[in-house]
């Protein structure tokens, strides 16, 4: 039968059933389930397929479904291998505020990549809208306009005053997300927001921040009262893209997807050849003088990690 993996300690699974049975399942024999050496075979957002051990309330896993997208980790201890931190994650939410503390562009520009590079479509969440003065709006809308013009949709809450929340809600409803942001930006406070009087008790939700008392090594999935999963992830900030070839990177800037095509050499860098069409196009204002910023930036680096 099939089920979904929402938790994993890395030799047990807890499964929910298509019929909403929680099932602590084991794996089976040796799983090898990517091109890359992994830690462990099988994460949370899986679907797999399994079958009931004799006489016991728990399972075996036999086999695992295609995955649309799955993100991953460098082993600290073993740098040949990797992580899997979860799969079939429909969106990616990052919480931005610009104040107390302030998200820099350069953080956000990195997330999207990191988002574009695991195909996974990523919205952007500006928190402590309360604390805006006139003057902030402003810079809040120069803020959403640079990424909705590069095709990410923004949303502006205050999670202590409950504004647009709603809102969040709907954009969770039914959908696996991944949500991520700095220390501070008020995840576990639009968590609570979300699930008024709901099962997750604050102990939970504290585990959501890095504050958290203990750090699981492993992501979890919680299940959301009106339906959907939030993803948890341990050490966020060191979730980055490894190994981006240089000549990927701009297709994980959507602007620069848009227009490489125009460019005079096929492999053209963007960043002084002639008859390049998104040079051309930062020169007339069409990308985001801090977007391109980024794309050079993370060119040189190399690094995708805040
Ligand atoms: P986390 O580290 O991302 O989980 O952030 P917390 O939820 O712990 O929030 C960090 C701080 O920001 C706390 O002092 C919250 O009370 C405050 N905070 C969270 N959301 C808002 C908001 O919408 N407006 C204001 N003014 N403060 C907020
Ligand atoms: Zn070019």
């Amino acid at each position: 039968m099939q089920g979904l993996v929402i938790k994993s300690t890395g030799s047990w699974y807890e499964v929910i059933t298509q019929s909403g049975e929680t099932i602590n399942c084991r794996i089976k024999g040796k799983f090898r389930t990517l091109d890359i050496k992994t830690t462990n075979p099988i994460a949370v957002g899986d679907q797999v397929e399994i079958e009931r051990e004799p006489d016991q309330n728990t399972g075996i896993i036999i086999s695992l479904h295609p995955r649309k997208n799955y993100i991953i980790r460098k082993s600290v201890n073993l740098s040949k291998q990797a992580q899997i931190i979860a799969a079939n994650l429909d969106q990616a939410f990052l919480i931005v505020t610009l104040a107390s503390p302030r998200t820099s562009l350069g953080f956000i520009d990195r997330f999207l990549v990191t988002a574009e590079a695991y195909a996974i479509p990523a919205k952007l969440i500006f928190n402590k809208l309360d604390l805006f003065s006139n003057e902030g709006l402003d810079i809040l809308r120069q803020y959403q306009e640079i990424y909705e013009k590069a095709g990410y949709p923004c949303y502006s809450v205050s999670a202590i005053e409950q504004t647009n929340i709603d809102q969040i809600r709907e954009l969770l409803k039914d959908q696996v997300t991944l949500v991520s942001g700095h220390s501070g930006v008020g995840k576990s406070t639009l968590i609570n927001a979300l699930l008024p009087g709901s099962k997750l008790k604050t102990g939970d939700i504290s585990d959501w921040s890095d504050k958290g008392k203990h750090t699981t090594t492993f992501a979890e999935m919680f299940e959301l009262p009106f339906g959907g999963y939030l993803i948890d992830t341990p050490g966020i900030r060191e979730l980055g893209v490894f190994d981006i070839e240089k000549q990927e990177l701009g297709r994980l800037f959507p602007e620069i997807r848009e227009l490489m095509g125009d460019c005079k050499f096929h492999n053209c860098r963007h960043i002084n050849e002639p008859g390049c069409a998104v040079l051309r196009a930062v020169e007339h204002d069409e990308i985001e003088p801090s977007r391109y910023e980024s794309y050079l930036s993370i060119y040189h680096n190399n690094d995708t990690r805040a």
